[in-house]
Parts: C-alpha cells; sequence; structure tokens
C-alpha cells in the first residue's frame, strides 16, 4: 500500500514535470517558428480547392472534351483509373493538338505560398508510345494532390503529345508525324536540325519538322515555359533505364534518382534539354525510365519521388536557381 501511495506520488512528479519540459519547448519554439512564418500565406484546410472542384468548374464542352479525353488514356493506359485523370485538377488549354484534342495542364499550390516558392515543371508523354511515362506523371500528380509540396508550385503537364499516345497503334510523334522533343526552336535548329536528322539515318521517328516550331503542341510547351516560369523541369521517357541532365552548370546535377544513374546523353537540336536547359538557363531532368509501357514497382517510384524532392531541397539554395 505504501509503495503504491509512492509509485502514485512519482507518477504525478513525472507527469508534472512532462508537462512542464513540453510548455517549455513551445515556448521556446515560439518565436522562432513566428520568424520563420512570417510573411507566409497558410492555405486554409476548409478553403482548399479540391483538385476535383476543378472538373466540376468547367463549362460542359471542356468537361466533355476531358472525359472524352480522360476515357481515351485509361483505355489506352493498362491500370490508369478515369478519375485519375478527371479529378486531378486538370485544365484545357487554349491551344490544342494537331487532331484538336485538349493539352492538359494542372498546378499544385504548394502548403505554405510565397513569393519564393519553387516553380517546378512536370511533363509526361511528349513522346506518345512512352506509356510508362504518362503514368508515372498521373501518380505523381495523384501524390501530388493527396499531399501538397511544404514549398514547391508544382505545373504538371501528363500527356504532352495525346495524338500521338492515342493513335490505334502509339506513336512516339505527334499526328504530323513529328518528333516533338526535336521541334522545339533551339538556336542551332535551322542549320542543324535537318543535317542532324539525315546523319543519323533519317529515321521517320525523330523527324524534327521542316521548321522549328511549327506544331501546336511544340507552341503550347513553349507557351507554358514562358507563362510558368519554371526554375527547373523534370520530363519523363523510356526506356533507357538512365536519367540526363541539362543545364550550363552541370555540377548541380542529381547524382542519382532511385535506380537510375546520371548519364549525359548530349544535346540535340530541338530538344527541351536544349531549348529550355543550354538555352534559357532553366535546367532540365530527363527522366529514362527502363521500360516503355509499365512503370516501376511502388517502392522504385517512391524512391524516384524522394530523391528529386531531396536534389529540390539542396538545388533550391544552390547559385544556379538564385541566378536563375
Ligand atoms: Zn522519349
Amino acid at each position: 500500500m505504501v509503495h503504491s501511495r509512492k509509485t502514485t506520488k512519482y507518477c504525478k512528479f513525472l507527469i508534472f514535470s512532462l508537462i512542464a519540459s513540453i510548455s517549455a519547448s513551445i515556448s521556446a519554439l515560439e518565436e522562432p517558428v513566428d520568424k520563420l512564418l512570417g510573411g507566409m500565406e497558410f492555405a486554409n484546410p476548409l478553403t482548399i480547392e479540391k483538385s476535383e472542384d476543378t472538373y466540376r468548374a468547367l463549362g460542359p464542352s471542356e468537361r466533355s472534351e476531358i472525359d472524352n479525353l480522360c476515357q481515351g488514356l485509361s483505355d489506352k493506359l493498362n491500370g490508369l483509373q478515369i478519375e485519375a485523370c478527371t479529378n486531378n485538377g486538370l485544365y484545357p488549354s487554349k491551344i490544342t493538338s494537331a487532331q484538336g484534342r485538349p493539352l492538359l495542364y494542372a498546378e499544385v499550390k504548394p502548403i505554405f505560398e510565397t513569393p519564393s516558392n519553387r516553380r517546378i515543371l512536370l511533363v509526361g508523354g511528349q513522346h506518345g508510345d512512352e506509356l510508362s511515362s504518362i503514368k508515372l506523371v498521373f501518380s505523381w500528380l495523384t501524390q501530388l494532390n493527396s499531399s501538397p509540396s511544404p514549398n514547391t508550385l508544382w505545373r504538371v503537364l501528363p500527356a504532352a503529345n495525346p495524338d500521338g499516345i492515342l493513335s490505334s497503334r502509339a506513336t512516339r510523334t505527334n499526328a504530323n508525324g513529328i518528333d516533338l522533343n526535336r521541334n522545339l526552336p533551339t538556336p542551332n535548329w535551322l542549320t542543324q536540325a535537318d543535317k542532324y536528322w539525315k546523319g543519323k539515318g533519317s529515321n521517320e521517328r525523330y523527324f524534327p519538322g521542316v521548321e522549328p516550331a511549327s506544331e501546336p503542341e511544340t507552341q503550347w510547351l513553349m507557351q507554358q515555359i514562358e507563362e510558368f516560369d519554371p526554375d527547373a523541369i523534370i520530363s519523363v521517357h523510356a526506356p533507357l533505364g538512365i536519367f540526363d541532365f541539362d543545364s550550363n552548370d552541370l555540377s548541380i546535377a542529381p547524382r542519382t534518382l532511385g535506380p537510375l544513374n546520371l548519364y549525359l546523353l548530349g544535346t540535340f537540336p530541338g530538344s527541351l534539354g536544349n531549348y529550355a536547359g543550354m538555352s534559357r538557363n532553366v535546367p532540365v531532368i530527363t527522366i529514362e525510365l527502363k521500360h516503355s509501357y509499365e512503370i516501376p514497382d511502388t517502392p522504385e517510384t517512391q524512391h524516384m519521388w524522394a530523391d528529386l524532392h531531396n536534389w529540390l531541397d539542396n538545388f533550391s539554395t544552390s547559385e544556379a536557381l538564385v541566378n536563375n
């Protein structure tokens, strides 16, 4: 009995000490936290726009365009739920593809909005036959919508070449037979694009077009870059099983992204890496997944996602971003 009273007393003392130490920690934190959060706008969880509300707010014709495209993508991409396309905050752009399909984009705001938020553009499916890239970008978009980044504003273009994807047999090129990753207006395009293509055997899968930026999908991507003004671009392709990096400062490149290692492929006339990474000084990570049809398993994609975020955290303090 005496022992039990002693124990009770001791427990009360422990609880009191614990409460006192928690209160002391909170008051010690108050000032730095206030300072840290000074000037930030907080997203009120009750007023956060739900990604599915974007779709509901669209007019009937825009909704029907998105429905058609999403149904087509869901039929083509094994395992892509139609809701991952319609309920993910995607808008149709004013520019449409060569065959009139909507070019979709979504923006996912960070938890803490400030003018200095990082701005990252994530692109999938520039090549229509690399189905895994589109699925992965849809999956990362879903993840971003359910768990936004603390400090990064994302713009996501999950299907940058819808005609190529939805062609009866998916094609690398767009509906006009042009490789959209060779059609951007890089400074060397007029003198090099045709020569380079012919020098590589004139494979029609890599046809750059007869003039730069001739394609609506190219003009749209340029407009997205101009309007969004990203600090970095992540473009997902397949099936080389590496990732490439284009920037005027290669020292800031990540070394690994999950199972993928850095491998510099060089720059091509009209490519996104050349256009944004070299000419506009916006670093471009080109992820080349191992397979064109199926995405890697969840642990691998999560590992890549975590490595990308680690890189973004370090990269945000680098000279490249400050000078960008
Ligand atoms: Zn590709």
